[in-house]
């Protein structure tokens, strides 16, 4: 880390000024550039790459999604998503795509001016430390003389919370703590250190090398979310186990679900709008084919104009308006509710990507499967019924009259155009 911060690389740094088009600030840390199609190859560059690799993150997380890394002359450009995980089967969701903004954010903070890259301490304790080493010669008598001082122990802790934090070198930060541990372990026992470490998802190797060490010396290890603070209590003080176990895969398989901490209405929100508007809509959609079909029925002239195909289309356009209203009232007002954005919606969309996935319809309830059966029915009929005239572009209501029966009466002369007598 060390390596990469030094004069050599601050030459080379200021260097690549030289070699790019348009102004870099003096902190080199932004590049301008003016004009038309010139300024937009530098929208081009950001999203230009390579490769692509796969990875995913391990900073305070347990890295458990897959990541498509996009990479240009060794640095992340972005990431997407990547979606090919195995299927776990129909009757729940899939993970893809899985990730959170966290996650899609970190090609951005990972070179961000403002990330950590070197040790910092307070201000105020470096100089005592620094005084003490050089007088008394040795880091555990130097930790000791300030940490026992009440005076210069005070300087130090009353001084946290308000910044004045300065860089050191790696060298003096670990004698620092070296020291600070000698001193402890020798004043009150090895058993008064407590230690932390990352997540052991994030880092083996890290989470190993922390609590090897806090145990060889004999001192207690804690949790590494004593150090997030970020635990969710309620899974270990109920099941007893850690929380990385259970994951939203499992509400499937629950009997009963306690939820709280996050915003569930506003996923539960779609569902109920869907149910109850779909329900009010689809009963006023059958209430219209009723009406539709008793005039077509019952008006004579509506009845002689009716094809044979015409009927067809009626009793198929009848059928996929009720099984989708059958559907969905069975399926989510008297079952246990059902979320066909998860199969019968992508399944319907991969029809018009002309890559169509039926496997998404296997596990949806018999009457979607028949609902989407007699609505490609419907879809390979209508064109050979009056239904095709929704592709009509009605520009000649505007002006046609607005009636179609027009008087045989050769006596009654039009009135206007369009009202001439029928013959
Ligand atoms: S996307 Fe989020 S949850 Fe997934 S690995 Fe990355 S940081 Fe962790």
């Amino acid at each position: 880390m060390t390596a990469m911060d030094g004069p050599v690389s601050d030459a080379l740094l200021k260097m690549g000024r030289h070699l790019r088009s348009g102004t870099v600030s003096p902190d080199l840390r932004t590049l301008h550039q003016v004009g038309g199609r010139q300024a937009d190859a530098f929208y081009r560059d950001r999203w230009s790459h390579d490769k692509v690799v796969r990875s995913t993150h391990g900073v305070n997380c347990t890295g458990s999604c897959s990541w498509k890394v996009y990479v240009k002359d060794g640095i992340i450009t972005w990431e997407a998503q990547e979606t090919d995980y195995p299927s776990v089967g129909g009757d729940r969701p899939e993970y893809e795509p899985r990730g959170c903004p966290r996650g899609a954010a970190f090609s951005w903070y990972t070179y961000s001016p403002t990330r950590v890259r070197y040790p910092y301490a307070r201000g105020v304790l470096v100089e005592m430390y620094r005084e003490a080493r050089a007088r008394l010669g040795d880091p555990v008598e130097a930790w000791a003389e300030i940490t026992t001082d009440p005076a210069r122990r005070e300087r130090y802790q009353s001084a946290r919370g308000k910044g004045g934090l300065v860089r050191i070198g790696w060298d003096e930060a670990v004698e620092i703590v070296a020291a600070a541990h000698v001193h402890t372990i020798k004043e009150y026992g090895p058993d008064r250190v407590a230690g932390f470490s990352p997540i052991p998802a994030m880092s083996m190797a890290s989470h190993a090398a922390g609590a090897r060490f806090v145990s060889l010396i004999g001192g207690a290890m804690l949790s590494f979310y004593d150090w997030y603070a970020d635990l969710p209590v309620a899974s270990p003080q109920v099941f007893g186990d850690q929380t990385d176990v259970p994951e939203s895969a499992d509400w499937w398989d629950a009997s009963y679900l306690l939820v709280w901490g996050s915003n569930v209405p506003v996923k539960g929100l779609y569902h109920l709008l869907a149910v109850v508007l779909g329900t009010i809509v689809g009963v006023a959609t059958v209430g219209g084919m009723a009406i539709l079909i008793y005039r077509r029925r019952t008006v004579g002239p509506v009845f002689m104009a009716t094809t044979r195909n015409d009927k067809l289309m009626y009793a198929v356009l009848a059928l996929t308006i009720a099984l989708g209203l059958a559907a969905t009232v069975m399926a989510n007002l008297v079952g246990g509710g059902y979320d066909y954005r998860n199969t019968v919606s992508p399944w319907f969309r991969s029809i018009f990507y002309f890559r169509p996935e039926p496997a998404l319809m296997a596990g949806a309830p018999l009457l979607f499967q028949l609902h989407a059966l007699s609505a490609l029915v419907l879809f390979t009929i209508w064109p050979f019924t009056r239904l095709v005239h929704m592709l009509t572009a009605p520009v000649g209501y505007l002006t046609r009259p607005y009636i179609v029966y027009r008087s045989r009466d050769e006596a009654r002369p039009a009135t206007r155009r369009g009202w001439e007598p029928s013959r």
